[in-house]
Parts: C-alpha cells; structure tokens; sequence
C-alpha cells in the first residue's frame, strides 16, 4: 500500500475529505488528519505505528476494556447512543452459557455500576451539559489534526473527557520522565487535553478549560473531576512541534520509521544483531 501523499496532511484549503461522525474512526479520516491518538502511537513505536496506519498489522486491543469504555460513553452521548451501541454488542456482552446464560457478562455488570455512580451524581450531571461527541478540526505544527469531545461547553467555556481506569492513585512508571506518575500523565492525557483546548480555540475562538471525569473499575467506584496544569498542556504542545515533522515524513514515507525495539510488532520482526549488556535489559 501507498503512503498518503503528504501534502494532504499539511494546512492547505483545497478539501477532498469531509469529516464526520460516520467516517471519524476510519482509514481515510486516519490519513487525512493527525490526531491525539495516532500521535501517541507514533510516539510509543514509529514502526508499528506506519504498519497500522498502512493497514498492514492490528495491534492486540483489550477489546472489553475498550466496550466498557464504549457503554459509559454511549451512555451519556443519547439514549438512542446507548441502545445502539447495546444491540450492536448485545452477542459478545452477554453471557452464553451456565445460571448466568442470557445476563450480562460480569466485565459489563460492572460497567452499570460505573454509569450509575455518574448519573445519580449532582455535580456530575450539573457538569455534564453541552454538545457530546462534538468533532473539532484545526491545523497544530503545520498539520491538520481532529479530535472528538465528549462534551463541549462553550457558553460555560470548559469541556469534558470521561475516562475509566483502575484507580485514581495507581502508580505508573514513566520511562520518559523516569518517575512514578499518575494514570493521566502515564497515558499522555495532557496531550489530547492540549490538542482539543487548541482545536477548540482555534474552530470557536474560545479558550476552554478542560476536565477529565475519571471513574474506575473498582467496587464501589471512585471518582473524580481532574484539571491539568496549563504548563503540561504547553509541553506537550511542544513535544508535537519538536516530533511531528520527522512523524510526518514517516508516513509520507520521506523517512524510515524508527523501531522501538520491544512491542508485539517490533518483536515479530525482529533480527538479532547486537550482543547487550546485562545493564541494558531494564528501562533507565
Ligand atoms: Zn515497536
């Protein structure tokens, strides 16, 4: 397969793709905008990043995860949101076999439990107003990039990103900034935060705060409504001006993608070459 000419990524006005909710998670909307996301894998592996956005190789997806996810957002997209999303998952969701034939599985039970400790929350569904699923366009370092806010505030100025995870103050290691960071720093939010905040301004010309509603997968869940310091949100602005160029002439494919050495793609191809030390076998 060919790599996207280059010169539809960069900010031109001739417009060839017209982005919309339909087409928002596909291969053409992938090659035609930048996005939190996909920046996030080229910064995790150029390599298996190029290979999937080729349509080359599937990463292994924690496909539950990723429907629980799916539910609580649905949820609090529309009830229709929801309905569809529960008919078109219905088979996988529930259970097949056993006393619990025809329930549902209990990865999604859970699921429940997290939306309703949202729903019957004051300040949640005071905070939770606005536009959902709202699709944001602009140009960052030269490129056109898009993203999709779960809610969009613009009369109160904020914005919201529901996230789930495991708990709020579980540690993670971070071989960038070689400390213990929280799970917002650990998946890069402050990034995609930033991205929307400028997409945001730019598309509106309002300057939106933005909050991350997490709540975690734990029984009872936790909670909690987080802002980020705006000079995470200016460094990863900055870590985007100084790495999407080389990023962009990868996928022009001007440049060689950069393995990383140690995901499932790079492991799959990989040539032994090198003899290392033992010192060399654990992230610095
Ligand atoms: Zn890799």
């Amino acid at each position: 397969m060919q790599a996207a000419p280059k010169k539809d990524r960069v900010n031109s006005s001739h417009q060839t793709f017209i982005l919309s909710s339909d087409n928002y998670y596909g291969q053409e909307a992938n090659k035609n905008f930048m996005s939190p996301t996909w920046f996030k894998k080229f910064v995790a592996c150029e390599a298996e990043a190029l290979a999937e956005l080729r349509g080359e190789w599937a990463p292994d997806e924690d496909k539950t995860a990723l429907l629980v996810g799916n539910d609580l957002h649905s949820y609090f997209e529309s009830s229709e949101a929801h309905e569809r999303f529960l008919d078109a998952n219905k088979e996988v969701m529930l259970s097949s076999r056993g006393k619990t034939k025809g329930q549902l599985k209990s990865e999604y039970k859970q699921a429940d439990i997290m939306i309703d400790s949202l729903k019957n929350d004051k300040t949640f569904t005071q905070l939770y107003q606005g536009e959902k699923e709202s699709i944001v366009t602009g140009v960052i370092s030269g490129v056109k990039w898009m993203g999709k806010l779960d809610c969009l505030n613009l009369d109160r100025g904020y914005f919201i990103d529901l996230k789930t995870t495991q708990e709020l103050s579980k540690r993670f290691w971070d071989s960038r900034s070689h400390r213990w960071v929280p799970f917002v720093l650990k998946y890069d939010y402050q990034l995609q935060m930033a991205v929307y905040r400028e997409l945001v301004k730019q598309q509106y010309g309002i300057e939106c705060e933005p909050y991350i509603v997490a709540v975690t997968k734990q029984s009872p869940p936790d909670k909690a409504v987080i802002t980020i310091p705006h000079e995470y949100m200016e460094d990863a602005l900055q870590r985007i001006d100084e790495q999407l160029p080389h990023f962009e002439d990868v996928i022009a494919g001007v440049q060689a993608p950069v393995p990383c050495g140690n995901c499932a793609y790079c492991r799959e191809h990989k040539q032994l070459e090198n003899i290392i030390s033992v010192d060399d076998l654990l992230d610095s």
